[in-house]
């Protein structure tokens, strides 16, 4: 199961762009962008959206947990992240629609 989020890409200035990058790997969580374009969708998401996303991925051994050591992909789709469950580290993946 793979629940959805919707969101408005917006035009922004480089410049914010490049600042919010910097953000994403505070927080504790390891990141490493593997797809640039996934990675500026990403970044154009408010802080807290991001937040609700990172830790509402569904594991199928525990439920509703948070990924960790996520990617992000550039799918046909939306984003697509790609991480590992926090409580059990089973492979993971959750879609971020943006159409
Ligand atoms: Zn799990």
């Amino acid at each position: 199961m793979t629940i959805l989020f919707v969101y408005n890409v917006k035009q922004q200035k480089v410049v914010d762009l490049m600042a919010r990058l910097g953000s994403i790997s505070n927080g504790g969580l390891t990141m490493s962008v593997n797809d640039f374009n996934a990675a500026q969708k990403w970044a154009k998401l408010a802080k807290d959206i991001q937040q609700l996303i990172v830790r509402n991925v569904f594991c199928a051994d525990c439920g509703v947990t948070t990924i960790v050591k996520y990617t992000f992909h550039d799918d046909e789709y939306g984003i697509l992240l790609k991480g590992k469950c926090k409580k059990c580290g089973r492979d993971m993946a959750r879609l971020i629609e943006d159409k």
